[in-house]
């Protein structure tokens, strides 16, 4: 998986203050996509051990409440088994912490991904620019839903977070 950039303190995607890995390819090519610089899947850096040595060093302060991936969609086709391994293992490491994801797919369509379970909240669908609303937190526009991951697996119907 190759990737675009790793921002800090991060209070707009997600909750609290979190660190977010912008990742490379996205085929949803929504129009007026704010980052089509991301959708190119051979485009910015390799994320390697180092990348993710940055992202640990960020979850191991207390006050960062997770890591959110975001991009560029990092359920891409071409991302998703190193998306798995990376949120696993993060799960496994910072059980305290919490794990987001922006996609452009419904949820319906990635729901049954092996490693979701290791997922706390999912922004899912493409922007739409004739829904935009800046009032809204976490999503760009009003057709994206904010999904309580763990809590839509177990009683199986989406289950939306509210703030
Ligand atoms: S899913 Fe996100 S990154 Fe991809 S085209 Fe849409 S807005 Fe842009």
């Amino acid at each position: 998986m190759r990737y675009h950039n790793i921002t800090k303190d991060d209070m707009l995607n997600g909750d609290g203050l979190r660190v977010v890995l912008w990742v490379a390819g996205c085929e949803h090519r929504c129009p007026d996509c704010q980052n089509p610089v991301t959708w190119d899947i051979n485009g910015g850096l390799e994320f390697d051990e180092s990348g993710v040595q940055e992202i640990f060093e960020e979850l191991n302060k207390n006050y960062i409440s997770g890591v959110t991936l975001s991009g560029g969609d990092p359920l891409h086709k071409k991302n998703r088994a190193d998306t798995g391994s990376f949120i696993e293992r993060t799960a496994r490491e910072f059980p305290d912490k919490t794990i987001w994801i922006y996609t452009g797919y419904e949820w319906q369509d990635i729901k049954d991904l092996p490693f979701m379970k290791y997922v706390d909240v999912l922004v899912d669908g493409p922007f739409i620019e004739s829904q935009k609303d800046n009032r809204i937190p976490w999503r760009g526009s009003a057709n994206q839903k904010v999904i309580d991951v763990k809590k839509s697996l177990e009683i199986g119907k989406t289950v939306l977070v509210m703030k």
